[in-house]
C-alpha cells in the first residue's frame, strides 16, 4: 500500500502505459506497483483513462491487463513492435500472454490440433530428462 499522498496523486494522473514505464524505471517502483495491493491503483487510473472493466471480467490482474493491452512486446520473443513497423499483436487471454504474428503462427499449436496422436508424437520428440515424475506418470519433465 503507498501511503504518500502526492504520489499517489501523481500516479493517478497517468496513463496505464505510464504505470508499466514507470515499472521499468527501477526495482523499487516495480515492487510496488505490481503487488497485489496496489490493484487500486492501476484500477483508478484504468477507470479515469475511461477504460471499461475488462480484468474484472477476464479474470486477469489490473496490471497484467494493462500490459496485455498497453505494451508492445512478444510475450515469447520479447521483440518489439516499434512504431512505424507492421508487427502486430494478438492477445490469447486464456493464456494470459501477447505475441507477434510470427510466434503465433510458429511457435504456438491450437488446441483442436492436439489430437491425441499427434500429442504422443509432440511427447516423444520433446526434450525431457530422466527423472520421472513424483505422480509416477510415465511423462517425464519439460527441460
Ligand atoms: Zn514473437
Amino acid at each position: 500500500m503507498i501511503r504518500d499522498p502526492p504520489l499517489l496523486q501523481i500516479l493517478y494522473d497517468l496513463h496505464p502505459m505510464d504505470l508499466i514505464n514507470l515499472g521499468l524505471v527501477c526495482k523499487k517502483f516495480h515492487e510496488m506497483l505490481y503487488r497485489p495491493s496496489s490493484a487500486d491503483i492501476w484500477r483508478t487510473v484504468r477507470d479515469r483513462n475511461e477504460i471499461p472493466d475488462f480484468p474484472s471480467k477476464l479474470r486477469v490482474s489490473e496490471q497484467r491487463f494493462a500490459e496485455l493491452v498497453f505494451c508492445e512486446t512478444c510475450h515469447l520473443c520479447k521483440e518489439s513492435a516499434k512504431s512505424g513497423t507492421t508487427m502486430k499483436r494478438r492477445i490469447i487471454w486464456g493464456m494470459g500472454i501477447a505475441v507477434c504474428e510470427i510466434c503465433h503462427w510458429s511457435r504456438l499449436v491450437a488446441m483442436s490440433d492436439l489430437a491425441m496422436p499427434k500429442l504422443t508424437f509432440l511427447l516423444k520428440i520433446m526434450p525431457t530428462t530422466d527423472t520421472p515424475s513424483r505422480s509416477g506418470c510415465e511423462f517425464h519433465q519439460l527441460h
